[in-house]
């Protein structure tokens, strides 16, 4: 087991994504460390060619801390809808196209339900975050959350990103798009991640 964290020490964020750089820069502030961006260090993104969120997390944390030399943070996101396999899983992104455009990638979530007739009771699905701590030593740490729930048309609400609009987490009834930042943020897969991270890795501070 790597050693927990400690007030002090600088840890590397594995992405250039400003929104998650200032959400994970505010989860360790209270921790007194020291968060630098693989960005402002000008580390380049490696690609993820993984086929798990593990495995991509794992490629980006990896690759960080050997060219920083420091330990690194590094998460890997996504949906899974059960009725289609899984996917879009670690395609989710890509779904979206070039132009990151997530209406026609909930329109091509709904078409593919339709084509397979399940969309008549709830397609069932769930976000995931896998986020990997890894040492230049080469030690590596695995944490995972989930959030389980359902899929709804046509998409709702303004809040959020991605595929928000589209997914209602059990026993609520609003969509992630429709709820309020803090209240998504309170019961996401990111969340729930970060909770394990925080209880393994920050647990002496
Ligand atoms: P990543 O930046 O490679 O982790 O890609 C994550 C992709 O998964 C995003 O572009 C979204 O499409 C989707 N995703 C991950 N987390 C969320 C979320 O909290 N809400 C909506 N979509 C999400």
């Amino acid at each position: 087991m790597m050693k927990p964290l400690a007030p002090g020490d600088r840890l590397v964020i594995a992405s250039h994504n400003k929104g998650k750089v200032v959400e994970f820069r505010a989860l360790l502030a209270p921790m007194q460390i020291a968060l630098v961006s693989s960005g402002e260090l000008g580390l380049p993104e490696p690609e993820e060619t993984g086929d798990t969120f593990i495995a991509n997390a794992r490629i980006k944390a990896e690759a960080t801390a050997k060219a920083a030399g420091l330990p690194a943070l590094a998460d890997d996101s996504g949906i899974e809808i059960d009725a289609l396999g899984g996917a879009p899983g670690v395609y989710s992104a890509r779904w979206a196209g070039e132009r990151r455009d997530f209406g026609a990638a909930m329109r091509r979530v709904e078409a593919e339900l339709a084509a397979k007739s399940a969309l008549h009771s709830p397609p069932r699905a769930n976000f995931v975050c896998a986020l990997c701590l890894a040492t230049p030593e080469g030690e590596v740490e695995i944490f995972e959350g989930k959030v389980f729930g359902h899929l709804s048309f046509p998409p709702r609400g303004d809040n959020g990103f991605g595929y928000d609009p589209i997914f209602v987490a059990d026993g609520h009834s609003l969509t992630f798009g429709e709820m309020r930042p803090e209240e998504k943020h309170r019961i996401s897969h990111r969340a729930r991640a970060f909770e394990a991270f925080a209880k393994a890795m920050l647990a002496r501070i």
